[in-house]
């Protein structure tokens, strides 16, 4: 579904994605995990459209999307629910998921809203409020619901339990796998290594720029690498 292949990406001078290749297949859930800086976040970023790819190709359902604009790639199929949410603080609830919908032209957007109110009841509670002032982890629940209005056939997630409180994680890790199961296809960028690979059909791990390692998240999960640098027993 997605294939990213040879991608290097530069901030200025500064080469900081040496030519990774990954693949998405469709209803998988593929994790980038690995350090902070190792290019997780800049990988995401380029596949969007939101920095350019200095080489190499993105193709998502056969069609190049390389360097393409940001619109054109959310109308393509893919959407990003960012690293700190990103929600609009003075807007509500509702109008916040109404913005996730900006690009469909289908006329389903109210029962789509009424659908995500179902999901996360804790939205229909605070339908008229400003998104600023929900909690943390409300305001996840919010990116992801917003994420889902657009009706994305792949949808990538940049750290959504970052910040948050090890219970509401817990929440997240949860609302990931009900995504998952609705039979979405995910891409996640998780520091939480362990829930990502519990989480993820496949993963890949970043180091410095360079995918070093790549199997099922069983796989990684036991991996002697892994269980040392990220695992932590
Ligand atoms: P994190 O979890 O901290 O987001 P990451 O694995 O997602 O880490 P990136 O954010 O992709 O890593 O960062 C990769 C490298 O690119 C790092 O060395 C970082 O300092 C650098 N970098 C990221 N964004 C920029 C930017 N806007 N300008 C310059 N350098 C950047």
């Amino acid at each position: 579904m997605l294939k990213v292949s040879d991608l290097r990406v530069s901030y200025g001078p500064i080469e900081v994605i040496h030519g990774i290749s990954l693949e998405v297949n469709e209803g998988e859930c593929v994790a980038l995990i690995g350090a902070n800086g190792a290019g997780k976040s800049s990988t995401l970023k380029a596949i969007c459209g939101l920095v350019p790819a200095k080489a190499g190709t993105i193709t998502f359902e056969g069609q190049d999307i390389t360097n393409q604009s940001g619109h054109k790639i959310v109308r393509a199929g893919i959407t990003m629910c960012p690293e700190g949410r990103q929600v609009f603080p003075q807007m509500s609830t509702v109008q916040n998921l109404a913005m996730g919908a900006y690009a469909r032209t289908d006329g389903e957007q109210a029962s789509d809203l009424e659908e995500m109110m179902d999901m996360f009841p804790i939205l229909r509670e605070r339908a008229s409020q400003a998104a600023g002032t929900l909690s943390g982890g409300e305001q996840e629940m919010l990116a992801i619901a917003r994420a889902l209005m657009a009706r994305p056939r792949l949808c990538i997630f940049d750290e959504p339990s970052l910040g948050l409180a090890p219970k509401i994680v817990a929440e997240v890790g949860e609302t990931i796998d009900r995504i998952k199961k609705m039979g979405k296809t995910i891409l996640l960028v998780e520091q939480n290594s362990l829930m990502a690979l519990r989480l993820a059909d496949r993963a890949y791990l970043f180091e410095a720029g360079e995918i070093v390692l790549s199997g099922t998240g069983k796989e990684l999960q036991s991996h002697p690498e892994v269980v040392k640098a990220y695992l932590g027993h």
